[in-house]
């Protein structure tokens, strides 16, 4: 996609702090931190949110997410968010997941992210 800004970023046309890549997902830092970790997690096909991915990729991103976290050392714990349209408040249409950890979250789920 043209002008998304995911898809930007895994051009190399936007720079990003890279976290983990394989051949289908890439990861890389928030540029707007919510937590003292906070990693988003994205396919590398241009898929607009949860509601358009099969199940193998909402699979493998969901597990790609989890492996992350466990490499990054959040062994006491993380969140897992992905936003999903207009009340989802979702900013980027390129389906990611939100790693957020490294520290205690509140118990508020319906919070900013
Ligand atoms: P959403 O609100 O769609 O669930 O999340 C989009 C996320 O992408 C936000 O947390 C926002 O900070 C992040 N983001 C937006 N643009 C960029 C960018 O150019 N680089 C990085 N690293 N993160 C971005
Ligand atoms: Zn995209």
């Amino acid at each position: 996609m043209d002008n998304c800004i995911f898809c930007k970023i895994l051009r190399g046309e936007i720079p990003s702090t890279k976290v983990y890549e394989d051949e289908k997902y890439y990861a890389f830092r928030d540029i707007n931190p919510q937590a003292k970790e906070h990693i988003l997690v994205i396919p590398k096909c241009h898929v607009k949110n949860v509601a358009q991915a099969d199940e193998a990729l909402l699979g493998g991103l969901f597990y790609t997410a989890a492996r992350i976290a466990e490499n990054l050392g959040l062994n006491e714990g993380f969140r897992l968010i992905t936003n999903c349209g207009k009340h989802g408040a979702q900013s980027v249409e390129h389906l990611h997941v939100h790693i957020l950890g490294g520290e205690q979250l509140g118990e508020d789920m319906n919070g900013k992210r």
